[in-house]
């Protein structure tokens, strides 16, 4: 009993998603009280018509450390969500799933900002006694509660997107480990050729006419909106930022040269074509540019921060790219030469 409660005070203490997810499933498997084969922390990914599960974190017995999909996983090699029909119903009905055959299977709804979005999966040989359920599920509740927490902190509270905050800590820096992989050091394939993440700076063109004409509370009613339009037009494990204001920050990773600049180039027109209620047509100016190995996120957003400049000076409402802007002179040559001597 001791162990169990000083593995929750643990687990309660911890601040870091992929901790808490890891150590969720370590506790199951150790404190569960028959034995358990495997233990799947999995979430609902994608829109809706075609959601698919991913895996937070999943632990066999006899395993040392539990695994998980990468967070810039393929999303066409995820399992479709249909294919797992009592996890559906779990996520649909909110109730515990229990599955009795070769194997058994005990399936608990995990919820996140107040809505059921995964599933806790626990497979084992016999089926799953009550107080085992009723350890589970209070468990979850501490979970839940520490997911809460973390949300508290890197969420921006009107949007609900990630906070700046949030941008500048841990995930950047392992994306920008990632980066070293990826082969962008070949001077031939300079930044507009490459493949890789890339960063991009949003911010609503003439945001204060709005608020001016229409109250600040119809203002913030387009951000969130604005967010919503963000949150469906680009992928799901995009990186999404509210920045401060009426500025917006997209990290996508893109395998093919092009690729970003067209889901942006979608972005702009989804937003150009909305109707939002009582002020009618908005539009965004974007700059984006490529990061780079060793990259720190200052100068990564800097130089899409520079593609914005340029668009607002050159009509708003469109797309620009850095390295684009760089190539054709447009931007000034001495920044770029720096770059190139720091980045190459
Ligand atoms: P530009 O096209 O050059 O970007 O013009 P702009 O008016 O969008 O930019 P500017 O930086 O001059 O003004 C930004 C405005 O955004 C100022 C402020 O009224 C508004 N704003 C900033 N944060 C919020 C917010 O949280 N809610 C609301 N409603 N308005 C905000
Ligand atoms: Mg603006
Ligand atoms: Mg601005």
């Amino acid at each position: 009993m001791n162990a169990l409660v000083e593995a929750i005070a643990n687990l309660s203490s911890l601040r870091d998603r992929e901790s808490l997810d890891f150590t969720l499933v370590t506790l199951l498997l150790e404190f569960v009280s028959q034995p358990v084969q495997t233990v799947k922390l999995l979430r609902l990914a994608g829109e809706a018509g075609d959601q698919r599960w991913q895996t937070q974190a999943s632990l066999s017995a006899g395993q040392a450390t539990p695994t998980r999909d990468r967070i810039w996983v393929n999303f066409n090699t995820l399992p479709h969500s249909q294919d797992y029909r009592d996890r559906q119903r779990c996520v649909l009905n909110g109730e515990i799933q229990l599955i009795s055959g070769a194997s058994c299977f005990t399936i608990f709804p995990v919820a996140s900002s107040g809505r059921i979005d995964g599933v806790l999966e626990v497979e084992s040989h016999s089926p799953m006694a009550l107080p085992d359920q009723a350890l589970i599920t209070s468990i979850l509740k501490i979970y839940r509660n520490v997911q809460g927490l973390l949300d508290y902190g890197e969420k921006d509270s009107l949007t609900e997107l990630l906070n700046r905050k949030t941008f500048d800590g841990a995930f950047i820096d392992a994306t920008l480990h990632e980066t070293k992989d990826l082969e962008l050091t070949q001077p031939d394939r300079r930044l507009s050729q490459a493949g890789g993440y890339w960063l991009a700076v949003l911010d609503i063109d003439h945001f204060k006419r709005v608020n001016d004409s229409f109250g600040h509370l119809i203002g913030d009613e387009v951000l969130v909106l604005l967010a919503r339009l963000m949150r469906s037009s680009f992928r799901y494990n995009d990186q999404l930022y509210r920045f401060g204001g009426e500025e917006f920050v997209v990290l996508m990773r893109c395998t093919r040269a092009g690729d970003a600049h067209n889901a942006l180039e979608r972005f702009r027109k989804r937003v150009e074509d909305h109707d939002f209620p009582q002020v009618g047509t908005i539009t965004v100016s974007i700059g984006y540019a490529p990061l780079l190995p060793d990259d720190t996120p200052g100068a990564g957003f800097d130089r899409a921060d520079k593609a914005v400049y340029y668009a607002k000076a050159h009509g708003r409402n469109q797309v620009c790219s850095y390295p684009e802007l760089v190539a054709r002179g447009e931007l000034a040559a001495e920044a770029a030469d720096d770059k190139e001597v720091d980045f190459f």
